[in-house]
Parts: C-alpha cells; sequence; structure tokens
C-alpha cells in the first residue's frame, strides 16, 4: 500500500537562540561569578514544534521572523537542516530572540528572554496566508504578538485548516482566538490559569507529565492515556515534542494522536535538552514501551 501524503503543518510562532551558562551558584544582584560550559541551543516555542512535527513525519512550513544579527544564518540553517521549509521566515532589523540562561549546581535557573524578532512579526503577508490556508494543521503559541496569533487562526479559520493552539507562555487569552481554535494543547498549570474558558474550544488536549494525556472532545466525552514509562533525564522540550507528534497524527483521530503523541512526549525526555523523536524512533518504541 502506498503511504500516505505527509500532513501539512504550517507553525506561525517564536524562534529563539538559547544562550546559557552554567555556574557554580546564580550570580546575586551587582555579582560577577565565573561561569563554566557555554551552550547555544536553537529555541523558541514555534521553532521548536516545528521541528518536533518534521521529525514526526510532518512537512512543516514556518512563518516567523528572526534579526539581522550574527544569530540568525544559525537559525535559519538550524530549521532548514530538520526539513522545515523557511520560505516565509522573514529578517526583521535588529536582534533575534534570545533567551539568556543561567544553571547553577543545584539545577536553580534564571532566564532572560529578549522577543527580539518575535515580536517584529506583526503582520501576515500574503505568503504566510497562503501557507497557512494551504496546511492541514496549523500550530500556534503565544511566543509573537497575539494580534498575529488570531489573523492566523482566523486565516486557517477560512481555508478550512484545523487550529491548534498551545497558550504558552500563560498570559491573556482573547475569546476571539480561543473561539478560532479546534485543539488547544495545555499543561495542568495552562490549563488551570484558563479555568473555564478551555470549554470554548471544540476539543482540549492536557498534558499530566508522567501521567501521560487527557482528551476532551465537543461531546463532552474524555479518554485519557497513560504515558509510557521510561528513564526521565531532562523533561525540557516533552511538551513541543508532544504537540508536533499529536498535530502529526491528528488526522488518525484523537485518541489514535493522544497514544502516538504520549510516546514523542516520553522519548523527549530520556535525552537532554531538545530532543524531538523521529517517526522511526515513535514506530520503534510503540511497539517496545
Ligand atoms: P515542558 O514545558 O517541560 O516541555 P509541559 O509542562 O508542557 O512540558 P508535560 O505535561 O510535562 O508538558 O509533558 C508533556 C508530555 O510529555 C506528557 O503528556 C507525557 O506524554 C510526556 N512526559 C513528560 N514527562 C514525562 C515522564 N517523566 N515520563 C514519561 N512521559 C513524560
Amino acid at each position: 500500500m502506498a503511504s500516505p501524503e505527509p500532513p501539512r503543518i504550517t507553525v506561525v510562532g517564536s524562534i529563539n537562540m538559547d544562550v546559557s551558562a552554567r555556574t557554580p551558584s546564580l550570580p546575586a544582584p551587582g555579582e560577577t561569578v565565573a561561569g563554566t560550559d557555554l551552550v547555544l541551543g536553537r529555541g523558541g516555542k514555534g521553532a521548536n514544534q516545528a521541528v518536533a512535527a518534521a521529525r514526526a513525519g510532518g512537512r512543516v512550513r514556518f512563518v516567523g521572523a528572526v534579526g539581522d544579527d550574527a544569530f540568525a544564518p544559525d537559525l535559519r540553517a538550524s530549521l532548514r537542516t530538520e526539513g522545515v521549509d523557511v520560505a516565509t521566515l522573514r529578517t526583521a532589523p535588529g536582534a533575534s530572540g534570545v533567551a539568556v540562561v543561567t544553571v547553577d549546581d543545584a539545577a536553580e535557573n534564571t532566564i532572560v528572554v529578549v522577543a527580539g524578532a518575535n515580536d517584529a512579526l506583526t503582520e501576515l503577508g500574503a505568503d504566510d496566508v497562503a501557507a497557512i490556508e494551504g496546511a492541514d494543521v496549523l500550530l500556534l503559541q503565544l511566543e509573537i504578538p497575539v494580534p498575529t496569533v488570531v489573523a492566523a487562526a482566523e486565516a486557517a479559520r477560512r481555508g478550512g485548516t484545523t487550529v491548534f493552539l498551545n497558550p504558552s507562555p500563560v498570559r491573556p487569552v482573547p475569546d476571539a482566538l480561543l473561539d478560532a481554535v479546534d485543539v488547544l494543547v495545555v499543561n495542568e498549570s495552562e490549563h488551570h490559569a484558563l479555568g473555564d474558558a478551555v470549554d470554548r474550544t471544540p476539543h482540549v488536549v492536557t498534558t499530566l507529565g508522567a501521567r501521560g494525556a487527557r482528551h476532551r472532545g465537543p461531546d463532552g466525552a474524555v479518554v485519557e492515556v497513560p504515558a509510557p514509562r521510561v528513564r526521565a533525564v531532562d523533561t525540557t522540550g516533552a511538551g513541543d515534542a508532544f504537540t508536533g507528534a499529536l498535530a502529526v497524527a491528528w488526522r488518525d483521530g484523537p485518541e489514535a494522536a493522544l497514544r502516538r503523541a504520549v510516546v514523542g512526549g516520553a522519548l523527549a525526555t530520556t535525552r537532554s535538552g531538545i530532543a524531538a523523536p523521529t517517526a522511526a524512533d515513535i514506530d520503534a518504541a510503540a511497539g517496545e514501551l
């Protein structure tokens, strides 16, 4: 049997360079401390979910903005290397989005996020709208200006594209946005922060960490899917790996998609850093776990 066409997924979202330094203890205000390892990581929830969806088997396009600084070529290349189409990744004057992270020996951290070019994504052009309308799924988060997120969701609605929203970081979500969303993907704290507003969307998928995930459908029926038991070493990016795999598998129905997404999320916790698994990794693990 010929394999089906990969689902077309468009992400409108953030892309950042994460600059992390380790230090024995975090500096107090006014203090300078010596750092050890400096690590550059490619991040931003939009880019992370785009990479996760591409690895999970989607044909992914990214709508976003990098700056005209030294990080921009690397950020652009990092998406392209993952097979993400970057024709709609624009260059804005100034800095790319950057997260400056310090981590101490007790694993306490501080993070300063400079939105940079992500804040310049204030309008969608005709190519962006075409990328949204031509997709099966639009994946959105809240690390770019909210009016752009709303405009993207409304364009998807007109094009018959299924709209996923991961409302992270937690911030007020306008009703107009929730009303244009098909699938809301929240962790427990985001679910709590939104309260009854989650009921405005037909599908709510709540991730439950090591306990797995829950789906509430338009008829109110709830299905809970346990997470496979794994030896978790780093849960960073588990939610993004989960969401990418969920978007790719959504056409198989919510329960089948959740079963695949919990494997994607679990595998991501077994590796350090942003470590979304490939479709082959998920296939292999789904048979074993
Ligand atoms: P993060 O912000 O750390 O990326 P999150 O808070 O958005 O994650 P979680 O609910 O912690 O989301 O995790 C997302 C999914 O990843 C879970 O639904 C589950 O499938 C998987 N997962 C997370 N932690 C574990 C774990 N310890 N063992 C197995 N699976 C896990």
